[in-house]
């Protein structure tokens, strides 16, 4: 990972190479960003950077041995550390080490992946996510090894929020003073959660929200994309990369023609569809259920704003007559109350919430606004 291949950022970019040129990078540093947000890739990009023999004006060569070992993530003198849980196949000392070639291709795959998307593709989807206590032994254990190839060791930590208190105690006089030969980075969505007394021993690198403009460009890959669905994606995002490259993918035709079907199921109250529904969407993955949620959300939200103004984001005819017919089906005050219940179902469902009671719920309670505009 290069800075280059990360699109915008520039400000950041900047300062983290002046901590290069100043001499002066704090041993413990902590990027932090919301979810989608670049402060991953950047982060790698740094430790890259710092550890490259032929660096160019601002970003790494690309092509030196120690470049060529960062970009597959196997770099002796790197040490990546992130939530895991047990899997069927690993049940003892549950740490990164023995995840590291899943971790490899789920961020190679997608680098402002979320802790979701790792664990799909780790399938330990359901399990709790850890930095337990074994990982903080195993960290310090390392510290006493001298780098391989470079000046400095990098220990980057994913979502250090994940780590249980004990190993945060545990690592919390490394932090203070590590050896002179040990940086950690650490990458939080959700820094609040730490500890005062780690964060009171790092120092904050503010990793700010992408422009459309750059997630634009980065969604430039996707040519088989139009401009106006890109677009949508973006507006849809709430300037998340992760989330709006799920939205572009995913396939809005199918999600249309069930969105449609399960509201005439709620509107009938016919509970024996919304069962099958209910096992559509569970068997669906954690992707896709979010996408087919997004997806309902959106047209939800052009409904309602199409009753107050000219529509700000472009449909297809499909789904315009869809929105033209739900919108007159319900009044404002009931589909500003019906985004919010969208709204809430996909932070649940983030906070791995169980699939069939929530879409369950939604049903019931999509069931229960119709049946008062009935009466
Ligand atoms: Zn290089």
């Amino acid at each position: 990972m290069r800075f280059s291949d990360i699109p915008g950022l520039q400000e950041e970019k900047k300062r983290l190479i002046s901590f290069f040129k100043s001499g002066k990078i704090h041993h413990a540093l902590l990027f932090f960003g919301k979810e989608g947000s670049g402060n991953l890739p950047l982060a790698l990009a740094f430790a890259t950077y710092l550890n490259c023999d032929k660096k160019i004006e601002n970003d790494s060569c690309g092509d030196c041995p120690s470049c060529n070992m960062m970009q597959k993530l196997i770099h002796p003198d790197l040490h990546l550390i992130f939530p895991v849980a047990s899997s069927p196949k690993i049940t003892k000392e549950v740490v990164s080490d023995k995840f590291l070639e899943s971790w490899r291709i789920s961020f190679t795959e997608n680098p402002y992946m979320n802790i979701n998307d790792w664990f799909e593709i780790c399938g330990i989807e359901n399990k709790k996510p850890n930095i337990s206590k074994e990982e903080a032994k195993n960290i310090i254990k390392k510290l006493s090894l001298k780098p391989f190839q470079s000046k400095q060791k990098i220990n980057l930590i994913w979502l250090p929020e994940y780590m249980h208190n004990s190993t945060a105690n545990a690592l919390l006089k490394i932090f203070e003073e590590p050896p002179g030969d040990t940086l950690f980075f650490l990458v939080s969505n959700n820094y609040q959660k730490l500890l005062k007394t780690i964060i009171s021993r790092v120092q904050m690198f503010k990793v700010n929200n992408f422009e459309p403009v750059d997630i634009k460009k980065y969604l430039g890959k996707y040519d088989d994309s139009s401009e106006q669905e890109i677009d949508s994606a973006i507006f849809l995002s709430d300037s998340s990369i992760n989330a709006a490259e799920k939205i572009l993918l995913n396939s809005e035709d199918d999600n249309l023609s069930f969105l449609k079907d399960w509201l005439r199921n709620c509107y009938s109250e016919n509970f024996l569809e919304i069962n099958k529904k209910m096992e559509w969407f569970n068997n669906l993955s954690k992707m896709s259920k979010r996408a087919f949620l997004h997806y309902s959300l959106k047209l939800m939200r052009e409904a309602l704003v199409s009753k107050i103004e000219t529509s700000l984001v472009k449909v297809s005819a499909e789904e315009e007559k869809f929105i033209n017919n739900f919108k007159k089906t319900l009044d404002k005050d009931s589909l500003a109350d019906i985004i919010l219940l969208f709204d809430m179902s996909i932070s649940n469902l983030d906070g791995n919430a169980n699939p069939k009671i929530l879409f369950l719920n939604l049903s019931i309670k999509l069931s229960n606004f119709f049946q008062t505009i009935k009466t």
